[in-house]
């Protein structure tokens, strides 16, 4: 399945909510992406939810929303992430 194909719920139901991209990271002069401990101030880091999800882009600059092309190009998705695991399943 590509990952064009997925409706838009079952888009939103690949991530599986571990909030790992919701940590600043940074890269090393290698090109190594390198997580820190440091949550976006509206991660709720107990549950792992955004404490503003629904108005995430308003309220946060950083904050993207992930699309199936944007997902192929971002390097710093960690392996484990649903997309990632999507796309490299992709047929
Ligand atoms: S890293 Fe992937 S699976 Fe985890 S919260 Fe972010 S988008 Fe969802
Ligand atoms: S605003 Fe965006 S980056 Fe911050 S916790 Fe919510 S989803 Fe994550």
């Amino acid at each position: 399945m590509s990952l064009e194909s997925y409706s838009k719920e079952e888009w939103e139901g690949l991530c599986e909510q571990c909030g790992l991209c919701c940590f600043e990271k940074f890269e090393d002069e290698d090109g190594r992406i390198l997580f820190t401990s440091t949550p976006c101030r509206y991660l709720d880091v107990v549950t792992r939810r955004c404490k503003i999800y629904k108005k995430r882009f308003k309220v946060c600059k950083e904050c993207m929303q992930l699309t199936p092309e944007l997902v192929k190009d971002l390097k710093w998705l960690h392996r484990e992430c649903g997309y990632k695991k999507a796309m490299s399943n992709e047929q």
